[in-house]
Order: structure tokens, then sequence, then C-alpha cells
């Protein structure tokens, strides 16, 4: 079985998020930690985290993926920009703790002309310095596109930043499907060996949860533009494949497609129906 839910509003609070997933048929979901253009965030109500905690053990959910701003930029060009991300990612992990045990995950940034060796340094060191002893969050690398200088656009530049820090035993990855295909992977004709190839480079143990998304762009396009299942270019046949996949059985699944909570509950039918090798249910 996968665990399926999409990205949902933190406006409301922790209990109102699981109440949502639940509602939507989810049993996961995805939060921004903070506005996702990033700047402070609201003090977290230890209350409403512990019935969040509660509402996930009693209804049997997967685990979080809680997504860091997507303007954080750890390895920018600018100093200035580089201390704020870094406050933020401090910030945030010492935050998740509210909801222990769950992941976040952040894109590794872009190196804006500094090449990318200089820019695994400098997310590597951001790493050894947010993370912390007796943390009980596992720090997820995204898969990404490729687009301008993104780094992490293929899975080589994330072994390399996972081999980078002290202590990676609480980091993981998490494959965005729009994302490696945007970036060249082909996982509609070949998803096992694109996998082989995440195995021999970072290692399944590694990969702790999917993005699941289609694309609007061809393979390759390095774009990064996300449709909803079934309706790009990789298409419904090859999500029926990855839900279906062993290797990735007991994973997260979170959903950020173009929708309204109508077609988010309708994906995660489909989605969850696909995964037991059953049709959609008709809604
Ligand atoms: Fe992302
Ligand atoms: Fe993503
Ligand atoms: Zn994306």
């Amino acid at each position: 079985m996968i665990y399926i839910g999409n990205h949902l509003s933190s406006s409301r609070g922790y209990l109102a998020m699981g109440e949502a997933a639940l509602s939507l048929g989810g049993d996961t979901f995805a939060f921004f930690t903070r506005n996702p253009r990033g700047g402070k965030a609201k003090d977290a109500d230890p209350a409403d985290a512990a019935a969040l905690m509660e509402l996930l053990g009693r209804e049997g959910f997967g685990r979080l993926v809680a997504h860091a701003p997507y303007t954080m930029n750890l390895c920018s060009d600018k100093p200035s920009i580089r201390k704020f991300a870094l406050d933020m990612f401090c910030d945030d992990l010492k935050r998740m703790e509210n909801t222990p045990g769950q992941y976040y995950n952040f894109h590794p940034g872009s190196h804006v002309g500094q090449g990318t060796d200089a820019a695994i340094d400098i997310i590597a060191s951001a790493l050894d310095t947010a993370m912390f002893e007796g943390m009980t969050t596992t720090v997820l690398l995204e898969t990404m596109s490729g687009k301008g200088s993104e780094v992490g656009g293929n899975f080589g530049e994330l072994r390399r930043i996972i081999d980078s820090v002290k202590d990676s035993s609480h980091l993981g990855v998490c494959l965005d499907t729009c994302h490696v295909w945007d970036a060249g992977y082909d996982i509609v004709e070949d998803l096992e060996g694109v996998l082989d190839e995440f195995d021999r480079v970072i290692g399944l143990d590694r990969l702790k949860a999917v993005h699941i998304n289609d694309s609007m762009n061809v393979r390759g396009a390095a774009k990064d533009r996300h449709a909803k299942i079934g309706e790009g270019h990789i298409g419904g046949e090859a999500f029926r494949r990855i839900v279906r996949c062993e290797r990735l059985q007991g994973l997260p699944f979170i959903l950020e497609t173009p929708n309204d909570d109508a077609g988010y509950a309708r994906e995660i039918a489909m989605l969850r129906a696909w995964s037991r090798g059953e049709e959609a249910p008709e809604v």
C-alpha cells in the first residue's frame, strides 16, 4: 500500500490540516512551514500540534511531508540571502519538532553562476549547521528539473550533497515525478531502470517520499510545470505503474497538481484505486 495526500494550506493550523486531509480521502499531506515566499512563521501552538499527532495515529496516517518555502535558496551568491535562508531552515527544523518524526522537504537551491561544486559545499555546510543532535525530523532533498542553475537536477548531485554532510543519518530524498521527467529521466518507458539508477547512485533506502505530478512538458525540457494526473506528458498509464511499483510501496505520495479540493479528492481516490489494481471510482 501507499499513502496518498495533497498539499494543504496551513493557515488554520495543524489539526485543521489533518481534518482537511481526511475530508479529501488522504492519509498523508504536505504543507508549507511558513509563507511559501519565505518570511516570518506564525508561532506554533503545541496543543494544536499534539491534536494533529493524535489524529495521525488514530487514522493511520503515513508520514507528513512538510515543504520549505520554495524561494529559500541556501546557496545564493548573495550572503544576505544565504543567511536569511539558513535562519529559516534552522527555525523550521526546530518547529518541526512540534510534530515529531515527520519529513521536511526542501529544494537544494540555485547556484546562480557560482557553479555546482561550490553550491554543493554551501548546501552541505548549511545542513551541518541546521541539523541538530536529537532531532526526529528527516530532511528530504527534492529531485529538481534542473531549470536555470538549479542544483539537484540529477541523482549524482543529490548523492554528492549527502556525501558532503558530516552526519547524513537524518537525510533522505523526495522524488518529484514531474521534476525527474523534466530533467530527462524516462519514468514512462523505463520506470524500473530509473529506480535502478536511483538505487545505484543514491540508494533506494534514501527514498522517503514521492511528489506525484504530471508534467506539461516533454521529457528533458528542464522546465518544471505540473499538470493534473493523466493530463500531461507522463500520462495516466505511467502513474498506474508508479503507484503499483513494488519498490515504492509504503511511501507517502503527495499531489502538487493544479487542482481545487474536488480535484484533489478525485485524484486521491483514483490513485488509491490504481494502487490496488482497481479501476478509478466514478465521481
Ligand atoms: Fe518542491
Ligand atoms: Fe515537488
Ligand atoms: Zn515543481
